[in-house]
């Protein structure tokens, strides 16, 4: 028997995952976190394992996982089109089968699970900004369908389950997040354009640079996922989880500059495939329902990310000299 509440987290060591293990630890829960460190490492959590309340499986979600939870938190998943399209079959079974293992788990204890999904599932949208009831618009077999379609099959899933066994399901997707813990190399344009400012390597600007991204600050992410999840459980999503204020690529490359006092230069590369043109999320539904906004502004949460990288940097001897 326990008393506490005791939460899985799967892609518990990942950047977003590392975060909501610490909040959830912080507010007293217990916390297993499941991970196969496909695209992490332990040292995200390595602070976390002196605590008796943390413990870490080493599993992958794509195989049945039998334990005793009070609420289930899906994150497993590459994220990154980078990792993501590394192994596009693995990205499908995580999103499908991982989400059918974590769901079966959900129903066998009939406990509430969130699901992170993503922006992705509106593609390049000829809607904008985008709300909770638009459709999308994907290439369902192009480069980035892995991790589309994949999150769009593991949402279906999620309301297929609600509606043929009562589960309570929370589905939210999560607009571009940064902040510390995010992969130096995992080709995110937030780690990348720090990463090359600090160490004074051209920023590489995909296209022309007028391409749109709105980023949330990872504290603000995390206390929206805690509120969805806790309250009214009748609410299933989806839920538009991200921060509005929307700024071009070029936009971005000269905040870091101006942050960093980088001397590095911008050189625009070729745009990837489908790279979707705009992104910004219509967070209406959020804010009626749990009185939420972004607090941390763009300029502050980019000085936060950039003191982690900075450390990274000095402790790992990166530095160029
Ligand atoms: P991340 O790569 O840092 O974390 C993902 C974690 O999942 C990693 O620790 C990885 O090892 C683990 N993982 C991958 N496949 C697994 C498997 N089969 N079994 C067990 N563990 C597995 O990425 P993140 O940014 O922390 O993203 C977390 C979740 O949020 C993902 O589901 C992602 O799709 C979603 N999301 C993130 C963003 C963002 O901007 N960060 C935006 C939209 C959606
Ligand atoms: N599952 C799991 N842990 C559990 C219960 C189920 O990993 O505690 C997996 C199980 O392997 C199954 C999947 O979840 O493949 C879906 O479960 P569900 O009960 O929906 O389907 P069924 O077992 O009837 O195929
Ligand atoms: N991008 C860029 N330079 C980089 C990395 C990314 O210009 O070094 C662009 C990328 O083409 C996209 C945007 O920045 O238009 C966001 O890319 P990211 O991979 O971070 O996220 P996503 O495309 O999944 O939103």
């Amino acid at each position: 028997m326990h008393l506490r509440k005791r939460v899985l987290v799967t892609g518990g060591s990942g950047f977003l995952g590392s975060h909501l293990c610490e909040r959830l630890l912080l507010e007293g829960c217990e916390v297993i976190c499941v991970d196969n460190f496909f695209t992490s490492s332990r040292q995200n959590i390595e602070h976390l394992l002196p605590n008796p309340r943390f413990e870490l499986i080493r599993h992958d979600v794509t195989f049945p996982l039998y334990v005793e939870v009070d609420e289930i938190y899906n994150l497993a998943c590459p994220a990154s089109p980078i990792h993501y399209q590394h192994d596009p079959v693995q990205t499908i079974k995580t999103c499908v089968h991982g989400a059918i293992n974590m769901l079966g788990l959900a129903k066998r204890l009939r406990i509430p699970i969130f699901q992170a999904s993503t922006s992705e599932v509106y593609g390049d949208p000829d809607v904008h900004p985008q709300p909770e009831s638009y459709w999308g618009n994907v290439n369902p077999i192009g480069h980035r369908s892995c991790y589309d379609e994949g999150k769009r099959c593991a949402e279906s899933l999620f309301f297929a389950y609600h509606r043929q066994h009562g589960l309570p399901i929370k589905v939210g997707r999560l607009f571009n997040t940064y902040g510390p813990r995010m992969h130096p190399n995992d080709g995110r344009v937030v780690s990348n354009f720090i990463m090359q400012a600090l160490q004074g390597k051209p920023i590489t600007i995909y296209g022309d640079g007028s391409q749109t991204r709105s980023f949330c600050y990872v504290d603000d992410l995390v206390e929206l996922m805690l509120r969805f999840m806790r309250n009214d459980h009748e609410f299933c999503g989806p839920l538009n989880m991200g921060n509005p204020g929307e700024f071009t690529i070029l936009e971005l490359a000269r905040r870091v500059i101006q942050l960093t006092g980088s001397s590095s230069e911008i050189s625009f590369l070729p745009l990837p495939n489908d790279d979707p043109k705009q992104r910004r999320p219509d967070i209406s539904l959020a804010k009626i329902q749990y009185g939420w906004e972004p607090q941390i502004k763009l300029f502050d949460g980019l000085d936060l990310t950039c003191d982690y990288f900075k450390k990274q940097l000095a402790s790992e001897g990166l530095r160029e000299k």
